[in-house]
């Protein structure tokens, strides 16, 4: 399922062998004139080459024929986005701004902590939904993300950080989030495309008990992303009534709170070994009542869950202000008293707009044909 009004990825002067299954690779070496029965193993070497080495030109790849090596180069491309600006937070936090083949820009955010490191992708250019307290709802869907973009993003991270080859032991870069700019769930097909090369385990290797996938809720497409991918869930809820996420998640309008939560039940059926992650934004005197605690303990009653209260992050303009620490806190205990552990996030980057709901581009829809190179 695509964003109605997402324009497709562009193609690049050279299509990019980023983001394809590896099965697509053997067959395009077919295509490129290698003998079919090589060509499964010149595929693993390619990935090998790519996603365990990190390699960034198709001369490095020394195992591979030097014939075939300048037949990749002269039509294929292996290049990663641009990184066009890198902030970096006082609590270390770094945000880069990201410049695809067609000149449009996005942000992923790198969060280290002691003993771990998050990388946020974002999975589309701007965003169709109009999340009421979100920073990059303010701009229009300009287009999706094609699964080499998606990967790209990790790639020019592990560039950045420095880890390749894959590290056996401990990374710094060790957890994917999908919750940069954009709602993966309406670019399912990219998104689940980048996360199984992100999962393979010759490859950049992540398991899939260490991503998490946000949804601001397109409930149809819950379960199947359990089904298919087997990644960790969050679900951005934010509201107990439907009348109030009406206005701020709108998307609840298609899909309300009794089908989203519908949703949940049956992705925790198939995946009842993992817990769901509702995400409750605290917006000052809006959703953050202890009746509206009460309610959600009663609404998720029966899944398995935690609820992560994330204090809202202000930008530029946004008509929100976040709750009290206090509030935040007996908010925590109501839902913390029924059993669900509720953490309260820690804003990481907010000085460099990197928080959650803070990703914006300077972006703008262009014309189709209008794509500058
Ligand atoms: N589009 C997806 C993923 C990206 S947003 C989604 O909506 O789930 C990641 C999380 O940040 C979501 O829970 C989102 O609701 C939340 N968020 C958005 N704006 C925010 C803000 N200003 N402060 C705090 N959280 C915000
Ligand atoms: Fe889009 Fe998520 Fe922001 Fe809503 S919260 S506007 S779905 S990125």
């Amino acid at each position: 399922m695509t964003a109605p009004d997402a324009a497709p990825p562009p193609a690049a002067a050279r299509p990019s062998l980023i983001g394809r299954s590896r099965g697509e690779l053997a067959q395009l070496l077919v295509e490129e004139g290698e003998p079919a029965p090589r060509a499964g193993m010149r595929a693993r070497q390619l990935w090998h080459w790519l996603y365990h080495q990190g390699a960034t030109d198709f001369a490095a790849m020394t195992t591979l024929p030097l014939r075939l090596r300048e037949r990749l180069a002269a039509r294929y491309d292996i290049a990663r986005p641009t990184v066009v600006r890198e902030q970096v937070s006082t609590d270390g936090t770094r945000k880069w701004l990201l410049r695809c083949a067609d000149g449009q820009e996005v942000e992923s955010v790198f969060i280290p902590e002691a003993d771990r490191g998050a990388l946020c992708l974002s999975t589309q250019v701007g965003c169709s939904l109009t999340c009421a307290f979100c920073h990059t709802g303010t701009m229009p869907l300009v287009r999706n993300l094609g699964s080499a973009e998606i990967v790209g993003q990790l790639l020019a991270a592990r560039d950045a950080l420095g880890e390749w080859p894959t590290p056996a032991g401990a990374r710094r870069l060790s957890h994917l989030v999908v919750m940069g700019m954009g709602e993966p769930l309406l670019n399912y097909e990219q998104t689940a495309r980048a996360l199984r090369v992100a999962m393979d385990p010759a490859g950049l290797a992540f398991a899939r008990r260490k991503i998490t996938l946000s949804t601001s809720g397109v409930a149809p497409r819950i379960a199947a992303c359990g089904r298919e991918l087997g990644v960790g869930l969050a679900i951005s809820l934010h509201a107990v009534r439907d009348e109030l996420r009406d206005r701020l998640v709108p998307i609840n309008r298609k899909w309300n709170i009794a089908l989203l939560l519908d949703a949940c039940r049956a992705y925790a059926d198939v995946r009842s070994e993992r817990h769901i992650t509702f995400e409750y934004v605290m917006l000052d005197g809006i959703n953050d009542s202890d009746a509206d605690a009460r309610e959600l303990v009663r609404l998720i009653r029966g899944i398995p869950a935690k609820v992560n209260l994330i204090p809202f992050n202000p930008w530029p303009g946004a008509p929100y202000a976040c709750s009290s620490p206090e509030r935040i806190a007996a908010f925590a205990a109501i839902v913390a008293r029924a059993g669900y552990p509720a953490p309260v996030r820690t804003p990481r980057g907010p000085d460099i707009l990197a928080a959650c709901g803070q990703l914006k581009t300077a972006s703008a829809r262009q014309r189709r044909g209008a794509i500058a190179a």
